[in-house]
């Protein structure tokens, strides 16, 4: 059994705070704090350019890709990190449309975020060849997969409602009409259990700020499945993506396998931060994690529900079809999760209308469930939200 006790002694939460925003910027580890000190004392400061070598900087990226292909059901040397997500969304999804250049169509959904959907916007606009992005509605997903689509590129865990797809299941639907995948994994990595391997996926992206705790603005990783590696073209041709950097060749030669999707210089310090945050998974069984997160979740929808009349669901009941979040809909969702940030329970809005709680079982238990349940019945029964204060939109939601 995986012992949350030790885990949740490893992270600082400050005090008087309840966090139930690790989907969104997980805390500090405090490992991190240690090993970043360490790092800009004794290797920026000490090393100098030799920190390239003798402290590893430059197999950073290929060495922690690897301790989160563990977290991910990915294969030794199938992950590399570097840039964010959004950019690795763009090299995952051009790599997907290389591979199938008959086709035409790149199929998502509107529970995706954004960013993917603008990337994936962008690059068959730079593309052109008459490729398009065709956005169903995530129930739609599976019956629009046909002999069109070139990739299908989906975020597993919908950031709004927590709805989760099946990967394994639309993976091999899109694979029997010919098309591709690209995951998205940003808010299942650490969330869940996440098998590439069991579910075929081609290609997938994720980051490490939100369930994996690597600090705000963590870099992103990126996964391709062993078939594809010596096959798929990187689209952002960077030096440290190419087969021997310190050759200075004029010309681009991708390098082996998963080194080619890395683009330029890796943030060594940012991985540091991410190096140390990891630590926090050695010993944790996702089982254990995936079945506490489900009793959290389940725990604070009941208490909510039966205090909290006002506030209507917006995640699905049925466990099997969630991420680790549960979000509630109010048309003042906004001012209610500034009255609750104000009394220490933190969440985050999603517009237009939804207060999201992420539950992450490595720092939070049933105690803090319930704690944050008795202020948020408190703030709806004594309209504690109803100030203007409360109303005026910040620059991050
Ligand atoms: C958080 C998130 C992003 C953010 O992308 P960045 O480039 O890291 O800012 C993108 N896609 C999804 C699905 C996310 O949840």
């Amino acid at each position: 059994m995986t012992d949350f006790a030790r885990t949740k002694a490893l992270f600082h939460i400050p005090k008087g705070v309840i966090y139930l925003d690790g989907n969104s910027l997980g805390p500090l580890p405090l490992a991190a704090k240690a090993r970043v000190a360490e790092m800009l004392a004794d290797e920026w400061g000490e090393h100098l350019i030799r920190g390239w070598n003798v402290a590893g900087w430059m197999v950073q990226p290929r060495r922690i890709g690897d301790r989160i292909a563990r977290l991910i059901g990915a294969a030794e040397g199938t992950v590399v990190m570097g840039d964010t997500l959004s950019i690795k969304v763009f090299q995952a999804l051009a790599a997907a449309l290389d591979l199938n250049p008959d086709r035409k169509v790149v199929l998502s959904d509107s529970g995706n975020f954004p960013s993917d959907l603008y990337m994936a916007q962008g690059l068959v606009d730079a593309l052109g060849r008459g490729l398009s992005l065709k956005v169903v509605e995530p129930e739609d997903v599976e019956g629009a997969i046909d002999e069109s689509v070139a990739a299908l590129m989906l975020t597993e865990v919908d950031y709004r409602t927590g709805r989760l797809h099946d990967m394994k299941a639309l993976t091999a639907r899109a694979h029997a009409a010919g098309a591709l995948t690209v995951w998205d994994l940003a808010h299942s990595a650490g969330a869940l259990p996440v098998d590439l391997s069991s579910a075929d996926a081609d290609f997938a992206v994720g980051c490490t700020y939100k369930y994996l705790n690597g600090g705000p603005g963590a870099p992103a990783f990126i996964y391709v499945a062993p078939r594809h590696a010596e096959a798929a073209r990187p689209v952002l041709s960077g030096w440290m993506g190419h087969e021997a950097p310190f050759a200075f060749d004029l010309d681009y030669r991708p390098g082996r396998g998963i080194e080619r999707m890395r683009v330029g210089t890796p943030p060594v310090i940012a991985l540091a931060a991410l190096d140390a945050a990891l630590e926090a998974w050695d010993g944790v069984d996702m089982t254990d994690l995936r079945r506490a997160s489900l009793e959290l979740s389940d725990l604070f929808i009941a208490l909510v529900e039966a205090r909290c009349p006002d506030l209507i669901l917006a995640t699905t009941r049925d466990r099997d079809r969630r991420g680790s979040q549960v979000s509630f809909r109010h048309p003042e969702g906004y001012a209610i999760m500034q009255a609750l940030i104000a009394r220490g329970v933190i969440g985050d809005f999603r517009a237009p209308d939804a207060i999201r709680f992420g539950f992450t079982p490595l720092y939070i238990g049933e105690a803090e469930v319930r704690a944050a349940v008795d202020i948020l019945a408190d703030i709806m029964a004594n309209r504690l939200w109803d100030t203007p204060a409360y109303r005026r939109k910040a620059l991050v939601t």
